[in-house]
């Protein structure tokens, strides 16, 4: 058995037993760990807010090798992020954000993705209620980005032909990107990618942000973003808390 300290983020937490929780942390030197947090139900003292989802801090972790769980013996919090679980929006988009990266990572080192998630996570935290999606729909992209994943943009994704920066173009998700008109007219299932949304993914995949959307474009890029992570990165499973987060706001209207 060893011992490892590494920054983690709590990204799902259910309780066991009477008095424990198993949680699963995003850490920066192991990737996605389960660890089992021993009373942490009875003890406030020893855990106190650091089994609460989405707080961040130095985790102190009890690691055997080829076990799924792993005991966690402390999580000193730095950040609780309280301020995600005040905000029905900003919650459902942190809780998308966590099952990305719960679909995204192992259990190899990515403190890339670690750093990624990090910033998601904040700017959720601090954007004001209507300006959650945005702060979602950048971090996500940003995380695409940072995996290897970052759609093709200025070039087309077929052919590589220098792509006009102005124009609309054909955007096909199994083609990995924005494409020429003439490769756009040979790939099937491919939509127009307006010249503002191509500019809002350039600065979101960079890590930066984009102009305000306005409520029928935040719901298209929520549909591109899906559509795009589950065909690179998320597999054939649902997307649960991402159909919450994509229908839920829409729908309590
Ligand atoms: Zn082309």
């Amino acid at each position: 058995m060893t011992t490892l300290v590494t920054e983690a983020i709590v990204l799902h937490a259910f309780d066991y037993l009477e008095t424990s929780r198993i949680i699963r942390l995003m850490t920066r030197d192991m990737g996605i760990q389960s660890v089992l947090a021993r009373g942490a139900r009875h003890s406030r003292r020893r855990f106190g807010s650091a089994v609460d989802l989405f707080a961040q801090g130095t985790a102190e972790i009890q690691v055997r090798p080829n076990r799924d769980l792993q005991s966690l013996s402390s999580l000193e919090v730095t950040r609780a992020r309280a301020q995600l679980a005040a905000d029905v929006g900003r919650f459902t988009a942190a809780s998308m954000i966590a099952e990305m990266t719960l679909r995204s990572a192992g259990d190899e080192p990515a403190p890339g993705l670690f750093d990624a998630v990090e910033l998601a996570l904040d700017r959720i935290a601090s954007a004001s209620p209507g300006e959650s999606i945005d702060a979602a729909l950048a971090g996500a992209w940003h995380m695409i980005a940072t995996l290897g994943f970052a759609p093709a943009l200025d070039v087309c994704a077929n052919c590589h032909a220098d792509l006009d920066p102005t124009a609309a173009v054909p955007f096909s998700h199994s083609a990995g990107g924005a494409l020429c008109a003439r490769c756009g007219t040979q790939a099937a299932g491919s939509r127009v990618l307006p010249p503002g949304a191509r500019n809002a993914l350039r600065e979101w995949t960079t890590g930066g942000r984009a102009p305000s959307l306005s409520t029928p474009d935040a719901r298209a890029h929520q549909r591109l973003l899906r559509e795009f992570f589950l065909e690179h990165v998320g597999g054939d499973r649902e997307l649960r808390a991402y159909r919450v987060w994509e229908q839920g706001e829409w729908s309590a209207a």
